[in-house]
């Protein structure tokens, strides 16, 4: 998140998976177990994201080694440097080439651990990328970490300027996820797209999570980059209300995550993943 302004398999067993994961997170969330369904427990996320790297050098790195740990092959994760700046790209590949981005942040500000702020948006990201990775679904997955977020949305602008006029039509959606953990799942509007607000919000109700959505006008996020380009796009958070004392600044540590908070992110961004590949890419224009 950046602040500114003033303040500075196959698919049916997937859709089996989750019809059955929501009856469980809502009855009984401390059971879901991974074993047959392929989820990520809370336990699993919460271990990877109080192991996050405190220190800015060391998160790129960090990012690559998550992936390899969540099943990817050496090869299937690329570093992308153009303009200064490093993305690190793990492409899944679907049925077809029409695309969908998972975005998360791996920068950080140089106070405080980057936990919540984003920490916890790459490792939902690269649970997301294990979870998704045995189906062969419609649509290719493009997980993505951005650079310089915090630097003004560095590593996103250049991840679109990349993208040629003519390929635009294929890039179906993008949910970025950034700063999880202090309170239940919301989406950012003055960042996000109204179709893919309302997408998310139905998820939400369907699986009886706590959903809400507000501006915030002072900050900002990745899925700015892509709107800019016309891509639809929607920011995934959960910041409180006192999210400014905490986020770039000491209090930003792996003691001030909640992880069921954390957890409600993964299985919302998740299942509104899989809509979004249903869907028709240009449902959310
Ligand atoms: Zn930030």
């Amino acid at each position: 998140m950046t602040r500114t302004g003033i303040n500075l398999l196959s698919r049916p067993l997937l859709a089996i998976a989750l019809t059955a994961l929501s009856l469980s997170w809502s009855l009984a969330p401390a059971r879901v177990c991974s074993d047959s369904s392929g989820l990520s427990t809370s336990a699993e996320i919460e271990a990877d994201f109080n192991a996050a790297p405190c220190k800015d050098s060391q998160r790129l790195n960090a990012v690559k080694s998550l992936f390899e740990k969540m099943g990817a092959a050496p090869s299937d994760v690329a570093v992308e440097k153009y303009r200064g700046v490093e993305n690190v790209v793990v492409r899944k590949q679907g049925a077809s080439d029409d695309k969908i981005v998972i975005g998360a942040h791996y920068d950080k500000v140089s106070d405080g651990c980057g936990a919540i702020d984003n920490w916890t948006g790459v490792v939902v990201m690269a649970h997301l990328y294990r979870t998704l990775k045995p189906y062969m679904l419609k649509k290719t997955i493009l997980f993505v970490a951005f650079g310089k977020e915090e630097l003004g949305l560095v590593g996103s602008h250049a991840f679109v300027d990349r993208i040629k006029k003519e390929e635009l039509p294929q890039y179906c959606s993008m949910i970025n996820i950034d700063s999880l953990g202090l309170a239940a799942p919301q989406v950012l509007d003055n960042t996000s797209s109204k179709k893919l607000t309302a997408l998310t919000a139905d998820v939400a109700k369907e699986l009886n999570t706590p959903f809400a959505h507000a501006g915030i006008s002072n900050a900002d996020a990745d899925s700015s980059s892509f709107i800019a380009r016309k891509i639809p796009a929607v920011t995934i958070h959960g910041l409180s209300n006192d999210w400014m004392k905490i986020l770039h600044s000491r209090n930003d540590r792996v003691s001030r995550v909640n992880a069921a908070n954390v957890y409600l992110g993964y299985k919302l961004a998740l299942t509104l993943a899989t809509r979004v590949d249903e869907s028709p890419c240009n449902a959310y224009r």
